[in-house]
């Protein structure tokens, strides 16, 4: 009998899982569609051009590497602070932004923060969402539940029962929402669907944590903030976590922010003194590169031009690639519509394929998808869509 006997064994990351075992399969067509990442044209991570600008800057000013503050390097978090709200907005002397470990470090550390101000509050999430959504605000002690969110009949958005659900959530409740680029179904509220659900936020004393982890990949880096800054407008307190592992393409650097909007300046002081023991008791302070560099990208107008133009470009290339599977489906004589493919946004694409169908993707094609028939997009390219609109069209006959 040891202290670990008892102790049972995980079922493997659903998604970290499907890469191992896409790295242990033979074949040698085999594309992996199940990750978030985005690739470039020729199936790589790409170093952006921004990056590797800013990395040579620093590397040229090297200098020691001390401790940071508690709540990160002041630069990054003034920057993400504009980038967020907008720069010299209203609302900045009385939001607190900390640097954190990615978007999910963000997202923990304002789930342990919520936990102790309000520890009896439900956490809704989208049905479906993010699988660590579920996982993370579990593991700090919320209760999750899910409010309606896709239309699997209608590809869209069931705004209706959406808008039923959190009007139907009591007092305190923190609805967590994907601020753009919706994980995992590409689908999105409109501008005017984002007023309601504002409404029902205001009307129903409810706390809203958007989770922004694909900002530019919807319409741009302005366009996607634009939901945000309306929060602020009108919503006295709420979360927002920031990632730059997909916009920066910096995803081991581990580089995000959580922002905390609270209703005065002097209540933001309150508020970050405890968060900082929240980090402080955690991992007591974030790591120094990840953050120089996206400061430095950030702060310098030229790098910062070219980030813009970068982002771009990845864009482009998913929408291209979305146009190109419902090109590849129609030749590989798919019957139906597949307009919805070119519908969604951001990295993912929600095909609407049974489990069986992702599992003979997997199995018979070496086309890695979630069981859940999200793929994504952002891992196609010229050279491998083609066989995967074949071989989805053969799991579809
Ligand atoms: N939120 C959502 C909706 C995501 O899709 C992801 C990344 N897959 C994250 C948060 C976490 O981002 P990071 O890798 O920066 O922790």
């Amino acid at each position: 009998m040891s202290l670990f006997s008892d102790v049972q064994q995980a079922p493997p990351d659903a998604i970290l899982g499907l890469t191992e075992q896409f790295k242990a399969d033979t074949n040698p067509q085999k594309v992996n569609l199940g990750v978030g990442v985005y690739q470039d044209a020729s199936g790589k991570l790409p170093l952006l051009r921004c990056v590797e600008a800013a990395e040579k800057k620093l590397a040229e000013a090297a200098a020691a590497k001390g401790y940071l503050p508690i709540d990160g390097l002041a630069t990054y978090d003034a920057d993400v602070k504009d980038l967020v709200f907008g720069e010299g907005s209203a609302v900045h002397d009385r939001v607190v932004t900390v640097q954190a470990l990615g978007g999910t470090g963000a997202l923990r550390v304002g789930a342990d923060f919520l936990r102790q101000v309000n520890p009896d509050a439900k956490v809704l999430i989208s049905n479906p969402s993010w699988e660590n959504h579920q996982a993370l605000f579990t593991r700090a002690g919320f209760t999750v539940e899910k409010y309606a969110y896709y239309d699997a009949e209608a590809k869209g958005v069931d705004f209706d029962g959406m808008i039923a659900d959190l009007t139907a959530a009591a007092p305190g409740t923190v609805v967590v929402l994907h601020a753009c680029c919706h994980n995992p179904t590409g689908y999105d509220l409109t501008a005017d669907q984002w007023d309601q659900v504002i409404e029902t936020v205001l009307a129903g004393d409810l706390v809203a944590f958007l989770d922004m982890a694909y900002q530019g990949f919807s319409e741009g880096l302005e366009e996607d903030g634009a939901t945000v800054r309306k929060f602020a407008e009108r919503v006295p307190s709420f979360f927002v976590s920031t990632s730059f592992s997909k916009s920066l393409s910096l995803y081991g650097e581990r580089v995000g922010a959580l922002s905390i909007v609270c209703a005065d300046a002097e209540e933001a002081r309150r508020v970050l003194s405890q968060v900082k023991i929240v980090i402080r008791t955690n991992y007591s302070n974030p790591p120094t590169h990840g953050a120089q560099l996206a400061a430095t990208v950030l702060s310098d107008a030229d790098l910062r031009a070219q980030w813009v133009a970068e982002l771009g470009e990845m864009r482009d290339r998913i929408k291209a690639m979305r146009g190109a599977l419902v090109d590849g489906l129609k030749a590989a004589g798919v019957d139906g519509d597949f307009s919805y493919i070119t519908d969604q946004v951001g990295m993912f694409s929600f095909s609407g394929l049974t489990k069986d169908q992702m599992v003979r993707l997997r199995n018979e094609f070496g086309v890695y998808g979630t069981d859940t028939g999200r793929i994504c997009v952002a891992a196609l390219n010229d050279d491998n869509v083609g066989y995967v609109s074949e071989s989805i069209a053969a799991v579809l006959k």
